[in-house]
């Protein structure tokens, strides 16, 4: 079975009605990222569904994406994710995770993290912080995984080691690091996990060198569909996994041949660990 450790499903649908249908034709099990209790109500009838028809899971996470206090601020940010932001949603968002982490429903909390891309994210710097340690303190109070999103700002995760060791896995989602960074982090003794997604497929040097570095049991593959395009696509979807599977095996393995089974096993041990240990 094909894994994807990332996905705005209900964003996804909002552009291709049936990608759920594509999803089960694939066999795809993952993790749909939820930050409002709209889309996590929406994502938990699918998961509920593909468990009654024995399709690949759905697994739920959730969390106030660090880019939504930016958006907030009047950025358009990429795509037009995700409906009107204002801050009452967001601090409704910051109870709902409290009720789904203590139900028990949450796969993981995610995604969270920080953005530093530009200067409309710069200044919602402290916001960024004060979600993210809110998301830290509800992944260690009920022993979830944390699914992060860093751009431009690996230098924020350091401090945060003590911490990020305690929970039982931290999802580096769209790998945005060096190698170095990458081995720095797990010699540090956080349990992490580095997904990759079509920057592999789109020359990004440090995801590809990343991607042939690290052990095979620390790799996750994922879509952040809709949101990561090919050039030419107007979005990301399923459709895109197997390939950035197969880039990955040829990254890892130029000589292996292309029949060979290894690219469906690549990140699905992985995924299975971090998101139904
Ligand atoms: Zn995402």
């Amino acid at each position: 079975m094909l894994c994807d450790a990332h996905v705005h499903l209900k964003n996804l649908l909002e552009l291709e009605p049936d990608a759920e249908t594509t999803r089960r034709r694939l066999g795809i099990a993952a993790a749909a990222s939820a930050w409002n209790r709209a889309e996590f109500a929406f994502h938990r009838e699918l998961a509920a569904a593909a468990k009654r028809d024995n399709a690949p899971p759905l697994f739920l996470c959730f969390a106030v994406h660090p880019q939504l206090p930016g958006n907030l601020a009047g950025k358009a940010a990429g795509a037009d994710c995700a409906a009107i932001h204002d801050s009452a949603a967001i601090r409704d968002s910051a109870v709902a995770l409290a009720e789904y982490a203590a139900a028990g429903e949450l796969a993981a909390i995610g995604e969270t993290g920080f953005d530093l891309f530009d200067e409309s994210y710069r200044a919602t710097e402290a916001e960024q912080d004060r979600l993210f340690a809110l998301h830290l303190d509800a992944a260690l109070r009920y022993g979830l995984p944390l699914v992060l999103h860093v751009r431009r700002a690996m230098h924020k995760i350091f401090p945060h080691t003590g911490a990020l060791k305690k929970l039982p896995a931290v999802v580096f989602h769209s790998w945005p690091g060096s190698p170095d960074e990458g081995f720095s982090i797990l010699r540090r003794g956080i349990n992490a996990f580095f997904s990759f997604g079509t920057t592999i497929l789109l020359n990004h040097k440090n995801a590809i060198r990343s991607c042939a570095a690290f052990p095979a049991e620390r790799l996750l593959f994922e879509t952040d569909a809709p949101f990561q395009p090919l050039r030419g696509k107007r979005y990301s979807s399923f459709e895109d996994l197997p390939a950035v599977i197969r880039a990955a095996a040829a990254i890892r393995c130029p000589d292996a041949a292309a029949e060979s089974p290894e690219p469906e096993r690549l990140g699905g041990a992985a995924f299975y660990r971090v998101f139904c240990p």
